[in-house]
């Protein structure tokens, strides 16, 4: 390995005088002294987004009442916003809606993907990773276990188990993106390739992928996905979520949520459900519309930029890190646990300590805001949009500092949420 020569804060910021995005950062409110590592959990608050709330309420809610479901579009803002967020994840437009939750969407596509393969029942498996967030797998098991029609689920250890677990009892791979753990970043096209070659069906979870890394969907052939719009998309706190069902799946596309929004008519008000054409199938039942407005604000800020700028931006900033806890934290028990080659990583980085929780909470004190996930994992979120390289140098020295100094408390009292 070549050794490169050390860094200093002054080269950071000349880094930051050269960005492209630097100018974004100002669409953002973020309080002062803090460096915010946790985008990929809860995304930043764009400016805009006050004045939009106040707007929906006082205006549209508190003026318009009624009227606002035509008048301000409520009723279409799914389909709008979908719209708005198809070209981040190479879909075409009227092939998303945000609604509902992740969790909510994953059940409906993995019921519309066991109900087009029920055709044929040797496909009794549905693959996943271990390793994948918890609620993917448990509504997985959810389903599969109310139909009990004998679906099994496959946790695989590992990516490099896929070619050897897909076979022709399999119904569906269901896999995450990018990993929320590790940063692990699949290759879509190939995978899929793979899931097809079987004659099995593919949904990707798009929750750590979706304004952090380019994404292809239609060009991958992917068959569903759906994904968070309050992580990197910088949606607010509980904003709803989006389902992908593209153009050729519509019309077999069914769920077992056929709520009255979802139906071809609904202010017909007819007892018997019939789908609606198009992607709009998906969706149940009334949207909660002030959350669901402010998800337009974060597309917003994506719409004066592109993926690519983005991408370049996330790796310079993911690399910088790595490469600044390699030469001044090398004599500390700290493990890399996100992939070092470009094309396996996303928006983050993730490091091994056996004091990782205590860690966290020292830089959080200090106002670097990271996160801890289980076993023993720090995980740190690079989102180019607000991050910048001089806060990369920061972040770095303050955990340089508290590893030095053991100033962290190793008994440290888990909150509810780390
Ligand atoms: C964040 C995340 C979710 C969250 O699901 P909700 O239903 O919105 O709580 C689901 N899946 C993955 C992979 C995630 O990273």
């Amino acid at each position: 390995m070549t050794t490169l020569p050390p860094l200093t804060r002054e080269h950071c910021a000349v880094l930051d005088v050269q960005d492209p995005l630097a100018a974004l950062r100002n669409e953002f409110l973020l309080p002062s002294g803090v460096i915010y590592l946790d985008g990929n959990s809860l995304g930043a608050r764009p400016k805009s987004s006050l004045q939009r709330a106040q707007e929906v309420i006082s205006q549209e809610w508190g003026q318009d009442l009624i009227t606002s479901w035509n008048k301000a579009g409520w009723f279409q803002m799914p389909s709008t916003l979908g719209d708005q967020l198809a070209p981040l994840v190479g879909a075409d437009a009227g092939e998303i809606v945000v609604t509902d939750t992740t969790s909510v969407n994953l059940f409906k596509a993995i019921a519309a993907a066991l109900h087009i393969q029920s055709a044929s029942p040797e496909r009794n498996t549905i693959i996943t990773e271990r390793s994948n967030f918890p609620t993917d797998i448990y509504m997985a098991e959810g389903i599969t276990r109310w139909l009990d029609r004998g679906y099994r689920i496959h946790l695989i250890d590992s990516p490099e188990d896929l070619p050897v677990a897909v076979n022709a009892q399999t119904a569906l791979v269901m896999l995450t993106h990018v990993n929320y753990r590790t940063g692990y970043l699949h290759d879509m096209a190939a995978v899929t390739a793979l899931a097809h070659r079987h004659g099995a069906l593919m949904l990707w979870d798009l929750a750590h992928s979706a304004g952090a890394v380019p994404v292809a969907l239609n060009a991958a052939e992917a068959d569903f996905a759906v994904g968070c719009t309050y992580k990197y998309l910088n949606g607010g706190p509980g904003a709803p979520a989006f389902i992908w069902v593209p153009q050729r799946h519509q019309a077999i596309f069914q769920h077992p949520l056929s709520g009255w929004w979802g139906h071809a008519n609904p202010f017909a008000m007819q007892p018997g459900f019939e789908p609606v054409a198009g992607v709009r199938r998906a969706l149940c039942g009334t949207q909660p519309i002030v959350s669901l407005a402010l998800v337009g604000c974060g597309l917003e800020v994506f719409g004066k930029t592109d993926m690519h700028a983005i991408r370049s931006k996330s790796l310079a900033l993911t690399d910088l890190f790595i490469r600044l806890v390699e030469q001044r934290c090398q004599q500390h028990a700290l493990e890399l646990v996100t992939p070092r080659a470009h094309a396996q990583r996303g928006s983050q980085v993730s490091l091994r300590h056996p004091h990782a929780y205590a860690v966290i909470q020292a830089l959080i004190r200090r106002g670097v805001i990271g996160d801890y996930r289980e076993p023993a994992i720090m995980r740190f979120g690079f989102t180019p949009l607000y991050i910048g390289f001089t806060d990369v140098w920061d972040a770095a020295e303050a955990m340089r500092d508290i590893l030095d100094s053991q100033d962290y408390d190793a008994n440290e009292q888990r909150h509810a949420v780390t």
